[in-house]
């Protein structure tokens, strides 16, 4: 039998037209009409803490980078109105601490709402490429215990910010043995039985994405671009290119 695959799609900012601070935004009306297309098509939305039993047909996680606070205002009524299950990295150093971003009383709704899970991102999104093996456990202890503190919630995957990893930074993180999913960004959708093994692939999208172009990507039309993407990747770590800074 065909083993089934995951889709992973990622959004940072939902706006009004217009408005919006990260490089990555959507304008509300399209969002809402991907929401729809996912509703009226068949796809079904999970939680991370889903994964461990086996994968419906046509699964799919919806997620949001960062924990902007475009995602409380803006994309929580429509996920709620199209019954769409969110998942939310959170940079917990961000977090109550900066206006583009969620508080944590925000954070609460979305999750005692039942339609937002949060995830783990880092403390201080940074580039995990640049961590000693102390520097990770830091992030990683920090960046958990402000989850359990705040929102009582052990949280089972990890999305690498900006997406930009190496074989080293890989392993030290698997080491900590603190995730069971660990998240890239790149065009690709993986079999069930190596969502805990491989980095996953997660697909951005963007306000530049008509409904067809939408309905591509979920598809897999464009997932032949991972190879390219994780070739830049490379290419990158050869030079060793670093970020430096967090521009959302
Ligand atoms: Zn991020």
């Amino acid at each position: 039998m065909k083993k089934r695959k995951l889709l992973i799609i990622y959004y940072h900012e939902v706006v009004e037209q217009g408005c919006g601070y990260s490089y990555q935004k959507i304008e509300k009306d399209k969002f809402e009409e991907q929401m729809k297309y996912l509703s009226e098509n068949g796809y079904q939305t999970l939680f991370f803490s889903e994964l461990s039993k086996s994968l419906p047909e046509k699964a799919v996680i919806v997620s949001f980078d960062d924990g902007l606070k475009s995602v409380y205002d803006n994309a929580f009524s429509i996920m709620k109105k199209y019954r769409i299950k969110g998942n939310v990295y959170l940079p917990t150093a961000y977090i109550g601490n900066d206006e583009h971003f969620m508080d944590w009383n925000m954070v609460r709704d979305l999750c005692d709402s039942g339609v937002f899970e949060m995830q783990a991102h880092t403390h201080n999104h940074t580039d995990i490429r640049t961590y000693s093996v102390e520097d990770m456990l830091n992030e990683v202890n920090t960046s958990a215990e402000i989850l359990d503190k705040e929102l009582g919630f052990d949280p089972s995957a990890f999305c690498i910010p900006f997406g930009m990893y190496d074989r080293k930074s890989i392993l030290k993180l698997r080491k900590i043995n603190k995730y069971k999913y660990i998240l890239g960004s790149y065009y690709g959708r993986i079999p069930e039985n190596r969502l805990s093994t491989n980095v996953l692939p997660r697909i951005g999208i963007s306000n530049d994405d008509s409904i067809e172009k939408f309905v591509d990507k979920i598809e897999g039309k464009y997932d032949w671009k991972g190879i390219l993407q994780r070739i830049r990747l490379l290419l990158c770590n050869c030079k060793r290119e670093r970020i430096t800074e967090y521009k959302y």
